[in-house]
């Protein structure tokens, strides 16, 4: 058995808080979970720790859907629970829990009804990011602030009313009633509770994507951002300093997400792919605005941000079309709407004439068109 390594989504928090514990032993088809001695209950989550006291993986509530722990089957013995794997909970694994008595299970059962009410829950959407290094995906790490803008932007689209951004796609129409938005917003939410979420890429503009499935490793990438890699970061007010290179003024990025459709036949097209250049905009503006608290620092790193989050919308279009039984999106004489002029913005016409192409739609409509993150001195 392999000794268990959690991913980003069941590390523990670095602090407990005051929690309920109960001595126990863990079992697990694949992993071996005999270092587990004890569960506590707290707050935010299920915390399995070691003998030691130590965390060694948890289960956030925030992640979890309404029902996340069962009684066996056949209710016998009864000192067990199970955990059963969260499919939207990337990396999670089923954990059997024998505790020494069947009061002591019945109690951590009422302090997990106690602690998590299904309706006062406070659900979120997470991922992992990656770095792809020749082939090979590995994994950001954990404290980058790319983590939070990705999250919270899944997060809104699945449980917020920005969920109806994705209505275009949800029958291909550009135009809905107040009935048929509530009808799909119930159908996203549906959607984030019982998928995993996109695994979220980051590649180099120019680079090929592979053909084969992406390899996900849980290693970290060493840090690329690194200022050799980076165009001088301007300093704000721009005007008190010498013109910022070449690089500031000429660069206008227009390919911030690489397309990875279903009907291209790949094994990565419920994978999200963010530009390289795009992060390293946004670091440089990071840093220039934790260097300034100047307006035009601040306006820069919010530009970075959004550019960021319609991006990540964009290609959630794409990987809920992936997610459809014809993988694809339709042809456009067969939308409804399909004399509307959004459709003609929208279509694809490189690759796929007839075919709607997911992602432009979402973003006509939402925002009136593609939108594009230009580098300026000017302000
Ligand atoms: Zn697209």
């Amino acid at each position: 058995m392999l000794p268990f390594s959690p991913g980003r989504l069941l590390q523990p928090e670095p602090v407990m808080d005051a929690s309920d514990s109960f001595p126990c032993s863990c079992w697990n088809k694949k992993t071996d979970l005999s270092s587990v001695t004890t569960v506590h209950v707290q707050e935010n989550g299920v915390i399995f720790c070691d003998l030691e006291g130590l965390p060694l993986f948890q289960k956030s509530f925030r992640f979890l859907s309404k029902s996340f722990w069962e009684f066996d089957d056949d209710m016998s013995p009864e000192d067990t629970l199970r955990f059963p794997v969260v499919p939207r909970v990337l990396g999670d694994i089923a954990v059997r829990v024998t505790f020494q008595s069947p009061a002591c299970r019945d109690t951590l059962v009422e302090k997990l009804q106690q602690y998590c009410p299904p309706d006062k829950r406070d659900l979120a959407i997470a991922t992992t990011i990656h770095i792809l290094e020749c082939g090979v995906a590995k994994r950001l790490p954990n404290h980058d602030h790319l983590h939070e803008i990705i999250d919270s932007t899944l997060t809104e689209l699945a449980f917020s009313p920005a969920s109806s951004i994705l209505a275009p796609i949800y029958d291909w129409k550009v135009t809905h009633d107040d009935l048929e938005l509530h009808r799909i917003r119930t159908q996203v939410k549906d959607f984030f509770l019982s998928n995993p979420p996109p695994i979220v890429v980051l590649v180099e503009s120019n680079e090929s994507l592979p053909r084969t499935e992406i390899n996900v490793s849980n290693a970290m990438a060493p840090l690329p951002f690194c200022a050799a890699l980076l165009p001088h970061t301007p300093t704000w007010p721009l005007t008190t300093i010498p013109p910022p290179r070449d690089e500031w003024l000429q660069s206008i990025l227009n390919n911030y997400g690489v397309h990875q459709r279903h009907r291209d036949g790949n094994p990565n097209s419920k994978t999200i792919f963010l530009s390289m250049e795009l992060y390293r905009w946004y670091i440089a503006a990071l840093t220039a605005a934790q260097n300034s608290p100047s307006p035009e620092a601040t306006h820069s790193l919010l530009a970075a941000t959004a550019s960021i989050k319609a991006t990540v919308i964009h290609e959630t279009g794409h990987f809920w079309v992936a997610h459809e039984p014809t993988g694809d999106s339709p042809a456009h004489a067969s939308a409804k709407d399909a004399d509307i002029a959004q459709f003609d913005v929208a279509e694809n016409d490189d690759m796929e004439p007839d075919m709607i192409e997911a992602g432009n739609l979402i973003d006509t409509v939402w925002l009136g068109g593609p939108h594009r993150l230009v580098i300026s001195s000017s302000e």
